[in-house]
């Protein structure tokens, strides 16, 4: 890939969390029995009118705020073409005045890539092909579920921003977060809750103008994505260097085979014949909704990470790994609630991301309160790190409870602080040649002493503790 750069611009289909389709009051639900959940609407039947749903347009003025677009007085069009799962022959999708216009999203390598739009469509039925593999190609027979016809979507396209296979999964892997933030989605690539097409071009380095792209359609899963964009780039370059041309065209990843193959050139592309739909109005949110929309958007994952970093005087690489950790399981605001109660913040992070993250199920159960009381301990060393993560593992195994009645049943009555100097002071004495190297500036010696005390007391003083002992002695 020497000399090339790749250039990606990604579409991604959001279905939203509405109670109801998009245009008819049938259930949006996933995993429902298969045809369960239609009526003349959603099954297109001659007659049968539209009513858009407040919920949908709602949900996708959030995701428009949440990725600062223009939202904007809209319209929807009838996209036509022919699929069994499509029974309307046509998708009602917004076209050329789609609700949000622009934006922009911040991955956390500090790179931007710029949103073209973000607009209102209805899904299609999901049709499975029986035998062969899952394969339509020389497959038994196919069946067809329509409840998911009609259950809306927010599609949003990206300018042609994104430079690797590795930006693309990271542009994936935020846009997620961000829509699970507005509360927009679930986010759940393995229920089609996401789906991602990727449009792949190269060129040579350095050149202003953009390469023929292909389109890779349906990748549903953040690994599928990476790995598609690679090969068809790594394809491209191979076609180019060898002095042919790439062709435009939509493409298919075949998952097992580990590779993109062709599935309709630009030749074969549809033409959609666009008119507007004439069973709808267009959509003028009013200025006050679209506000109340905007302010229902959650924390943005980028805040949350500079609300965690913000806690820290300077995170280094690893800390940098755990606030990534701790905002995707959702434990920040642990550590935030904990920070404020008094925990110091490298310690509440660790603990969570380490000691919490291993039983997420538990961990989310978990009691803010309880939480930062024991990380309290930890941090004013009335707990060693081995007496906290044994209070911890049993505060997670119960679902909560006191962090002190725990270490009193377990016997972690930490040394009292007298009966702490007294040890250090005896193993000083006890001593006295290391003390004076110590005391001299030998700085690994604070180690054997804490070694000796943790020894005289069985493991119940503090390793902070005694370190500020003896700095108190060393004067
Ligand atoms: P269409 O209308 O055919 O879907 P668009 O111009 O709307 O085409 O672009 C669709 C997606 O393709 C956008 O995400 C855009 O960023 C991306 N894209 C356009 N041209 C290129 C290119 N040469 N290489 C990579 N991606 C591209
Ligand atoms: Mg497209
Ligand atoms: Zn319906």
């Amino acid at each position: 890939m020497s000399g090339w750069e790749t250039v990606v611009g990604l579409e991604v289909h959001c279905e939203l969390r509405t109670r109801t389709k998009l245009f008819c009051s049938c259930r949006n639900a996933f995993g429902d029995e298969p045809n369960t959940n239609v009526c003349p609407v959603c099954l297109g039947l001659p007659g049968s009118l539209p009513v858009l749903n407040e919920q949908a347009v709602e949900l996708a003025m959030r995701i428009g705020a949440a990725l600062g677009a223009e939202v904007r007085p809209s319209t929807f069009h009838r996209k036509n073409y022919f699929y069994p799962d499509m029974p309307k022959d046509y998708q009602i999708s917004q076209y050329d005045e789609p609700i949000n216009v622009g934006g922009h999203l911040d991955l956390p390598d500090g790179s931007r890539v710029g949103i073209v739009r973000a607009h209102l469509e209805e899904d299609t039925g999901k049709t499975s092909h029986v035998g062969r593999a899952g394969r339509i190609h020389a497959a038994d027979y196919s069946l067809v579920d329509y409840n998911r016809s009609g259950v809306p979507l927010v599609e949003i396209v990206s300018e042609p921003d994104i430079r690797s296979a590795a930006q693309a999964r990271l542009y994936a892997a935020e846009l997620q977060r961000v829509l699970v933030a507005t509360g927009a989605s679930d986010g759940r690539m393995e229920e089609g809750s996401m789906r991602v097409d990727a449009n792949v071009s190269v060129r040579r380095a350095g050149s202003p103008v953009l390469g023929t792209r292909c389109e890779i359609k349906n990748l549903n899963s953040l690994r599928s994505l990476r790995a598609a964009v690679e090969f068809e780039a790594a394809r491209q370059v191979v076609l180019l260097e060898a002095g042919d041309r790439v062709a435009q065209e939509t493409r298919h990843w075949d998952e097992q085979a580990g590779r993109t193959l062709a599935m309709r050139s630009k030749e074969e592309a549809f033409d959609y014949r666009y008119f507007l739909e004439p069973d709808l109005v267009p959509l003028e949110p009013d200025p006050a909704w679209r506000d109340r929309a905007a302010a229902a958007v959650g924390m943005l994952p980028g805040a949350r990470r500079s609300r965690l970093a913000g806690l820290l005087d300077a995170p280094g690489p690893s800390q940098a790994d755990q606030i990534e950790a701790l905002i995707d399981q959702g434990l920040d605001d642990l550590v935030v609630v904990a920070v404020a109660a008094g925990a110091p913040a490298a310690l509440a992070m660790a603990r969570a991301a380490n000691e919490l993250a291993s039983s997420m199920e538990a961990a989310v159960a978990m009691d803010g309160g309880a939480f930062a009381a024991l990380v309290v301990l930890e941090g004013q060393g009335r707990l060693t790190a081995t007496q906290s993560k044994a209070v911890l593992a049993e505060m997670l195994a119960s679902g909560g409870g006191d962090p002190v009645a725990i270490a009193a049943a377990k016997g972690f009555e930490s040394l009292p602080d007298d009966a702490l100097r007294d040890v250090v002071g005896g193993v000083i004495e006890a001593n006295p040649q290391e003390w004076s190297r110590l005391c001299g500036g030998e700085d690994k010696l604070t180690g054997f002493f804490t070694g000796q005390v943790m020894k005289a007391t069985g493991g119940k003083a503090d390793g902070k503790a005694v370190a500020a002992e003896l700095r108190r002695r060393r004067g």
